[in-house]
């Protein structure tokens, strides 16, 4: 069973711990580098991207954050931890800290001017998926080695990517009781440890 950590320095961290326990992975909320030593992969929740920054630069967890992406540790960012990945943020805040690892451009609360909050009905890797969308941010472009997994309306935006170990979705599917966005990551976890 692979161990996966939820980045529990703001956000819904317990809604993706519960959710990836059913999707068969042993879950805990990290917030120390110590502790992310412990894991095989990790989720970024959604939340604020901007203080998710600032609160992984005063808990020391950037750089050792950044490293083990560097080293292909697989990561999902949810919402706010899919800017946490992107290369490139368009309306970030004035020295907005990211992680990185992912090579596109996510525009911060792009859905935002037109509905703040939504759901919708999209194709997430080839099956249908409910998903919910809160003050989320888009995908502008992406790099020729992303893969899109999934877009909704209005304006069929890029809402779901993967690169490599790196997953990312502007939506939040630990609010939806469907667990397989959370599966699909813990196979991807899965194969990263058989692989290694
Ligand atoms: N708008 C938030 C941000 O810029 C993300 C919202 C969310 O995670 N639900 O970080």
């Amino acid at each position: 069973m692979p161990a996966i950590g939820v980045l529990a320095l703001q956000g819904d961290v317990r809604e993706h711990v519960r959710m990836l326990q059913e999707a068969g992975a042993s879950a805990m909320a990290i917030r120390r580098p110590g502790e992310l030593d412990a894991v095989d992969g990790l989720v970024i929740p959604g939340g604020e991207s901007t203080t998710m920054g600032k609160l992984a630069e005063a808990f020391d967890m950037l750089q050792p954050l950044r490293m083990r992406i560097k080293e292909g540790m697989p990561a999902y960012g949810s919402c706010a931890g899919m800017i946490m990945l992107a290369d490139r943020i368009e309306d970030g805040a004035a020295g907005q800290q990211t992680l990185g690892g992912i090579d596109m451009v996510v525009r911060r609360n792009a859905f935002g001017r037109q509905i703040d909050s939504f759901e919708a009905d999209l194709d997430f890797a080839g099956s249908p998926l409910h998903a919910v969308f809160i003050r989320a941010p888009w995908v502008e472009s992406v790099g020729a080695d992303v893969d899109v997994l999934g877009t909704a309306e209005p304006g069929d935006r890029i809402v779901a990517v993967r690169q490599g170990s790196l997953l990312a979705t502007s939506f939040h599917p630990e609010l939806t009781g469907d667990p397989r966005v959370h599966r699909y990551f813990v196979e991807m976890v899965v194969n990263t440890v058989r692989d290694q």
